[in-house]
């Protein structure tokens, strides 16, 4: 299980991004006016930044919980995968970043049980996106949200289910 508490902004031992560069794709990097769903224009995509000594501070600091969380096998490298791995600090809800190339990606196995796995364990959904278009993947059920402009933000409520009260997630507009 992925531990909030034990979160490390660090590779752990072993770890190397090797041939992967999948969140030079998947993240907007405003500081060189990378969007999301493109190739950063450094990146040489299997290869790495093109300017590696100078990339911005955004990227120096940036690592996915598959560099992170040792214990995540070879199936979750993000380039294997076809998506990036991380958690909301502020939530500590999960979010998978999809490579657009393979927007099913996630609803292969063994993900999308170990997702569902993940949402049932920590009481709270991992939120899958792509692009800006989010999926919340609860227990048993899938939510979809839509695109999640800048001013929304996405809250747990419960509804009831075949008479039976569960947990959903919706989208609020974000206090002014
Ligand atoms: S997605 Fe993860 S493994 Fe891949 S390049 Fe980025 S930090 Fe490295
Ligand atoms: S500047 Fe380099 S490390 Fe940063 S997103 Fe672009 S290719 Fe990736």
């Amino acid at each position: 299980m992925i531990d909030p508490a034990r979160m490390a902004n660090q590779p752990a031992p072993g770890r190397d991004c090797g041939s992967c560069t999948l969140c030079c794709k998947v993240y907007d990097v405003p500081a060189v006016e990378s969007l999301a769903g493109s190739w950063c224009r450094h990146c040489q995509p299997g290869r790495g930044c093109a300017i590696h000594a100078t990339r911005p501070e955004h990227c120096r600091a940036f690592f996915c919980l598959w560099m992170t969380q040792g214990f995540l096998g070879p199936e979750w490298k993000p380039d294997k995968a076809r998506f990036v791995l991380t958690m909301d600090p502020a939530t500590n809800w999960l979010f998978v970043q999809l490579d657009p190339g393979a927007p099913q990606a996630w609803r292969k196995e063994p993900y999308l049980t170990q997702l569902r796995r993940w949402a049932a364990a920590g009481n709270r959904p991992v939120i899958v996106f792509l692009n800006r278009s989010a999926t919340a993947v609860m227990p048993d059920h899938d939510v979809p949200l839509g695109t999640i402009t800048p001013d929304e933000r996405l809250v747990l409520r419960e509804e009831l289910a075949a008479g039976r009260p569960r947990m959903t997630v919706v989208k609020v507009r974000a206090a002014a």
